[in-house]
Protein backbone atom coordinates (compact mmCIF):
# COMPACT_ATOMS: atom_id res chain seq x y z
CA UNK A 1 0.00 0.00 0.00
CA UNK A 2 1.33 3.64 -0.85
CA UNK A 3 1.00 7.49 0.64
CA UNK A 4 1.14 10.38 -1.59
CA UNK A 5 0.93 13.80 -0.16
CA UNK A 6 -0.44 16.21 -3.36
CA UNK A 7 2.09 19.08 -3.15
CA UNK A 8 -0.58 21.07 -5.52
CA UNK A 9 -3.20 20.77 -2.24
CA UNK A 10 -1.45 20.50 0.62
CA UNK A 11 -1.48 24.22 2.33
CA UNK A 12 0.96 22.77 5.22
CA UNK A 13 -1.86 22.60 8.00
CA UNK A 14 0.42 20.22 9.45
CA UNK A 15 -2.45 17.61 10.84
CA UNK A 16 -1.17 14.95 8.86
CA UNK A 17 2.43 15.32 10.06
CA UNK A 18 1.27 16.14 14.37
CA UNK A 19 -1.14 13.02 14.17
CA UNK A 20 0.62 10.42 12.26
CA UNK A 21 4.51 11.57 12.96
CA UNK A 22 5.64 8.02 12.18
CA UNK A 23 4.68 7.91 8.78
CA UNK A 24 4.19 11.85 7.78
CA UNK A 25 6.90 14.71 8.17
CA UNK A 26 6.71 18.40 7.20
CA UNK A 27 9.17 19.66 4.77
CA UNK A 28 10.96 23.28 5.64
CA UNK A 29 8.34 25.09 4.58
CA UNK A 30 6.03 23.04 6.39
CA UNK A 31 3.60 21.39 3.89
CA UNK A 32 3.37 17.02 4.78
CA UNK A 33 5.24 14.90 3.39
CA UNK A 34 5.13 11.15 3.48
CA UNK A 35 7.94 9.73 4.89
CA UNK A 36 8.25 6.71 2.84
CA UNK A 37 5.87 6.23 0.09
CA UNK A 38 5.24 2.23 0.87
CA UNK A 39 3.16 2.11 3.90
CA UNK A 40 4.97 -0.37 6.57
CA UNK A 41 2.29 -3.20 7.25
CA UNK A 42 0.52 -2.66 10.06
CA UNK A 43 0.17 1.34 9.40
CA UNK A 44 -2.44 0.97 7.04
CA UNK A 45 -4.92 2.22 9.51
CA UNK A 46 -2.40 4.95 10.64
CA UNK A 47 -2.33 6.23 7.04
CA UNK A 48 -6.02 5.98 6.78
CA UNK A 49 -6.02 9.10 9.79
CA UNK A 50 -4.03 10.92 8.28
CA UNK A 51 -6.06 10.67 5.31
CA UNK A 52 -9.52 11.76 6.84
CA UNK A 53 -7.79 14.04 9.14
CA UNK A 54 -5.78 15.85 6.13
CA UNK A 55 -8.38 19.14 5.48
CA UNK A 56 -7.42 19.88 1.55
CA UNK A 57 -7.86 15.89 0.59
CA UNK A 58 -4.34 16.23 -0.24
CA UNK A 59 -3.23 12.90 1.14
CA UNK A 60 -4.25 9.79 -1.22
CA UNK A 61 -3.19 5.89 0.05
CA UNK A 62 -3.41 3.66 -2.99
CA UNK A 63 -3.27 -0.29 -2.87
CA UNK A 64 -2.40 -1.55 -6.71
CA UNK A 65 -4.88 0.65 -8.88
CA UNK A 66 -7.28 1.56 -6.15
CA UNK A 67 -7.27 4.78 -4.77
CA UNK A 68 -8.55 5.93 -1.48
CA UNK A 69 -9.57 9.15 -0.48
CA UNK A 70 -11.16 11.09 2.34
CA UNK A 71 -13.98 11.50 0.24
CA UNK A 72 -14.33 7.81 -0.60
CA UNK A 73 -13.75 7.01 3.01
CA UNK A 74 -16.26 9.25 4.46
CA UNK A 75 -18.93 7.94 1.35
CA UNK A 76 -18.36 4.35 2.73
CA UNK A 77 -19.24 5.67 6.06
CA UNK A 78 -22.25 7.22 5.24
CA UNK A 79 -23.29 4.25 3.53
CA UNK A 80 -22.91 1.80 6.28
CA UNK A 81 -24.66 4.53 8.75
CA UNK A 82 -27.30 4.23 6.87
CA UNK A 83 -28.17 0.45 6.21
CA UNK A 84 -31.47 -0.43 7.23
CA UNK A 85 -31.62 -1.95 10.91
CA UNK A 86 -31.33 -5.87 9.73
CA UNK A 87 -34.07 -6.18 12.98
CA UNK A 88 -36.76 -4.72 11.63
CA UNK A 89 -37.19 -2.43 14.68
CA UNK A 90 -36.62 1.35 12.59
CA UNK A 91 -35.17 2.49 15.59
S1 LIG B 1 -2.84 17.66 6.87
FE1 LIG B 1 -3.04 17.85 4.63
S2 LIG B 1 -2.86 20.05 4.24
FE2 LIG B 1 -2.06 19.65 6.28
S3 LIG B 1 0.16 19.38 6.04
FE3 LIG B 1 -0.79 17.36 5.98
S4 LIG B 1 -1.15 17.00 3.78
FE4 LIG B 1 -0.82 19.17 4.04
Amino acid sequence: MKVTVDRERCTGHGRCYTLVPELFEPDDDGYGLAINATIRPGFEDRARIGVMNCPEDAIVISDNDEEETAAQMLDERTETTNRPDPSGSGS
